[in-house]
């Protein structure tokens, strides 16, 4: 496509829970019309190459050069998922080298006539903004992460206090609709973090350059995530659209993944009648060995059926391979396989066409903010289970506000009993007030969202709204003239 004056510039974070929303985001700005220019680091991009079915898409890959030795990451570490918290973290600091080729790329599409109308950038990449600016490119920030996570871990990093022993309970100044909050609910590490913490560090520079950005939007829906929305638009005050859910489905077209799907949904095609849990903690996490022992028990002695995508456990390599017969109770893969009761697959399973299936009655899940919405597009509650990051905002948004889950556990580190699991489970799934009033829940908010993404003729959700005036916005940005 002759991109001219149609071109837009991509630019996630190397983590698949940045880059799958920006791919949906891709995909959803070449329908609008515009062409996509998706920048990213040499191996993600052949990742991504290979996820875009051939002929179905003009989005233009393009790679960012980026060496993992330069930085002391392991030769093809390009991408959170094989990486430790720690590898993780460096992974994100050398991004900030990544300025001058991202200048030379900006000037590079000027130089060949195809100046983009605008630049949406990771919101790690704060940087970006000045950046954009100088070549007079209309910048936005894109969050996959809900409103209400983003604002809570924006106050969090920006303002809390090392926390003193006996201090159980957080409020945010700043941010007072969130209310209270446990100190179960923020991540241990930002709770001790000193001034030297290098996540700390790095936020502290980069949150502040997120108001030098000519806009925000969010992969969510308005109407369930009011109170962050808000926060940035008197915090920030710049405009902030709310654009979501934009989903990514059948995102890797490799032999392996067909068969993995095929298997998936034969599996769960049979299960009509019976509801099917499933129990996934994301594309980079994973929970604790004594965790896992003790949800599988819980598992083994529920009724349910479940799909569950198995991690090696926080105590062992990432990348080793999943050893059934040293983190699963004994025999239990066998009897789960001879009750034709479970589907165990090891890390990663088609999880939005599986949240699409009928079969499918809740999720067990890390509250990721992508995998929140891929559940509640279909309607199904959710058990959260929040490990890191944002997601026990979201899990908290989703239990006090929109009323779609209940948690079962908080963090990776503490004592999850069998017993507590088996009665989560039940009081979502089970015939009980409490788990018919959420499944109601769950359908109300499905229909809030396809009313949101609703784009018939001059009826228009405010999804397919905001996205509209976004555009209106950044073509008329003073930067075009
Ligand atoms: N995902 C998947 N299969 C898996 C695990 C994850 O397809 O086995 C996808 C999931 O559908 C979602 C993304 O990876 O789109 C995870 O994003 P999320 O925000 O939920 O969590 P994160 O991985 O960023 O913690």
């Amino acid at each position: 496509m002759a991109k001219g004056r149609n071109n837009v510039v991509l630019f996630p974070f190397m983590a698949q829970g940045h880059i799958i929303p920006f791919l949906a985001l891709a995909h959803h700005i070449e329908q609008m019309g515009y062409a996509v220019t998706f920048v990213n680091t040499p191996l993600n991009i052949k990742k991504i190459h290979k996820s875009i079915s051939p002929g179905s898409s003009s989005i233009d890959l393009l790679e960012i050069p980026f060496n993992c030795s330069d930085h002391g990451l392991p030769p093809e570490a390009e991408n959170t998922d094989c990486l430790s918290y720690n590898l993780s973290l460096r992974l994100l600091e050398a991004t900030l080298t990544m300025e001058l080729p991202f200048r030379k790329l900006l000037s590079d599409l000027i130089d060949a006539g195809e100046k983009p109308v605008c630049v949406i950038s990771d919101f790690f990449f704060g940087w970006t903004a000045d950046v954009a600016h100088e070549f007079g490119i209309f910048h936005a920030i894109f969050s996959g992460a809900s409103g209400f996570g983003m604002a809570c871990y924006y106050c969090l990093r920006l303002n809390l206090i090392h926390q003193g022993p006996g201090n159980v309970e957080i409020f945010l100044p700043d941010f007072p609709e969130a209310g209270r909050f446990h100190v179960t609910q923020i991540p241990f590490f930002m709770l001790v973090a000193g001034e030297d913490d290098r996540m700390k560090k790095f936020q502290r520079k980069n949150l502040p350059k997120w108001s030098s950005s000519d806009a925000f939007i969010f992969n969510t829906v308005e109407d369930l995530d009011r109170s962050g929305l808000s926060f940035f638009r008197r915090k920030l005050r710049i405009p902030v659209w709310s654009i979501g859910p934009l989903l990514l489905s059948r995102r890797d077209t490799s032999r392996e993944a067909t068969s993995s799907l095929e298997k998936c949904m034969e599996w769960l095609d049979k299960r009509e009648a019976k509801p099917v849990l499933y129990i996934s903690f994301g594309s980079q996490n994973t929970i604790s060995a004594s965790q896992m022992m003790n949800l599988a028990k819980a598992l083994d002695a529920s009724s349910r059926n479940f799909i569950w995508v198995v991690r090696p456990p926080l105590e062992t390599d990432i990348n080793a391979e999943f050893a059934a017969e040293k983190w699963l109770p004994e025999g239990f893969l066998q009897r789960v396989h001879d009750q034709e009761r479970g589907l165990i697959i090891s890390r990663w399973a088609p999880q939005v066409e599986i949240l699409a299936h009928n079969s499918v009655a809740a999720f067990m899940s890390h509250c990721g903010w992508n995998s929140v919405l891929e559940s509640l597009k279909n309607g199904v509650p959710l058990i959260g289970w929040p490990v890191a990051a944002e997601q026990f905002y979201n899990a908290k948004l989703l239990v006090e506000e929109v009323g779609v889950c209940v948690e079962v556990a908080r963090g990776t580190n503490v004592e999850v009993r069998e017993e507590d699991i088996m009665e989560k489970i039940e009081l979502v799934m089970g015939e009980n007030e409490e788990g018919k009033r959420m499944r109601r829940r769950a359908g109300e908010v499905k229909q809030v969202i396809e009313a949101a993404m609703r784009d018939e003729g001059d009826s228009k959700g405010s999804s397919v709204k905001a996205m509209h005036e976004f555009f209106a916005v950044a073509n008329s940005s003073c930067y075009l003239n």
